[in-house]
């Protein structure tokens, strides 16, 4: 018999709407890493004559902060992104993720799960790397006969976890082709509603780019195996695949990892040190493999952020996004001298 077709990568047919997505999280400021994805996100799907949607992804009450929140919007706008439509932010309404869990649980996808951190890292057999991601050995699989069973037993609620299927899985992404990856050994059962309450990031994102009709997803390589993820959560519940395209990770001018915490690449930080924002375009621009010809040469006549955005839309090519991680560039972010 024919192994299944993987979910394949592929952009609507000819005449069908293709829809993108900018999906900020409100947990701490954004960096060039995210202002280069929203910016390949916006160009990919305008340059096929496509929608952009907004989604405020805000569903950690404890992590979330509304100045975030309000620094995404400043930063999106200061980069001259638009979206179309109204924003959706996630908080505001549980109860499309409450109904997805409902129904994987009630399909026998899911199950109600009672551990905690601290039971999951001592069930652990042999030592693990610190930064490895923790896998959950399926302990509370079959314990429980549904969630109102687990929660009597602890007192308090319980989370609930997608039953994993064994083996590998692949998908075709759109820039890196086929990526594979075996979920049940990396993660295990993962969560879909954490013990908290929280609706948890792989649940929330599947149910969100379905009802926002979205059909491509562009994001930073460090989703990938998340990717996996959502594709099994995308099949449980009968959800269609959107095209993907992960793109490598920025990384700072000593090459290491941007990351939420480094103030000096935080796009609100260099808005106040007064960079323009069409300087963090271009430097975009160039790290997807824009033509430095489309790019104007010096300060002199620096368009606006939107002018450049809006003008660069059609130089932009999946194909010539480049494979290399960048740098971020602090100098190219400011103005040359002027003699
Ligand atoms: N909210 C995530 C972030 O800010 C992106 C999630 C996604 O694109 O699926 O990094």
């Amino acid at each position: 018999m024919p192994s299944p077709e993987p979910p394949h990568s592929a952009r609507p047919a000819p005449g069908a709407l293709l829809r993108g997505r900018l999906a900020p999280s409100t947990t701490g400021r954004l960096h060039l890493g995210h202002a280069r994805s929203f910016l390949a996100a916006w160009w990919s799907a305008r340059a096929a004559g496509g929608e952009v949607l907004l989604r405020i992804e805000d569903l950690d009450g404890s992590r979330c902060r509304p100045e975030f929140e309000q620094d995404a919007f400043r930063d999106l706008e200061w980069l001259g992104l638009n979206w179309d439509g109204p924003v959706l932010r996630q908080s505001d309404d549980l109860s499309a993720y409450e109904a997805a869990v409902e129904q994987l649980l009630e399909q026998g996808l899911a199950y109600a799960c009672t551990c905690s951190r601290a039971e999951i890292l001592a069930a652990r057999s042999a030592p693990h790397a610190a930064d490895a991601e923790l896998r959950y050995p399926g302990t509370c699989r079959g314990r429980w006969s549904n969630v109102a069973a687990a929660e009597a037993s602890t007192g308090a609620p319980a989370g609930v976890r997608f039953l994993v299927p064994d083996g590998a899985i692949e998908i075709i992404d759109g820039r890196v082709g086929a990526y594979r990856g075996c979920p049940s050994k990396e993660c295990g059962d993962f969560l879909l509603l954490r013990r908290d309450a929280v609706v948890a990031y792989q649940l929330a994102v599947v149910v969100d780019d379905a009802r926002q009709g979205i059909t491509e997803v562009v994001r930073g390589a460090d989703l990938l195996s998340s990717t996996l993820r959502q594709s099994l959560l995308q099949d449980a519940l009968g959800l269609p695949h959107p095209a993907w395209y992960h793109l490598p990770l920025v990384n700072d001018e000593q090459g290491r990892r941007l990351s939420k915490r480094d103030g000096a690449t935080e796009l609100a930080e260099l808005r106040d040190a007064g960079v323009a924002p069409a300087r963090i375009v271009r430097w975009a621009a160039l790290s997807l493999g824009i033509a430095p010809e489309r790019l104007d040469g010096g300060s002199a006549a620096l368009p606006s952020a939107s002018e450049l955005t809006a003008e660069l839309t059609d130089a932009f090519s999946w194909e010539r996004v480049p494979p290399a991680e960048p740098r971020t560039d602090r100098k190219a972010f400011e103005d040359p001298p002027t003699d």
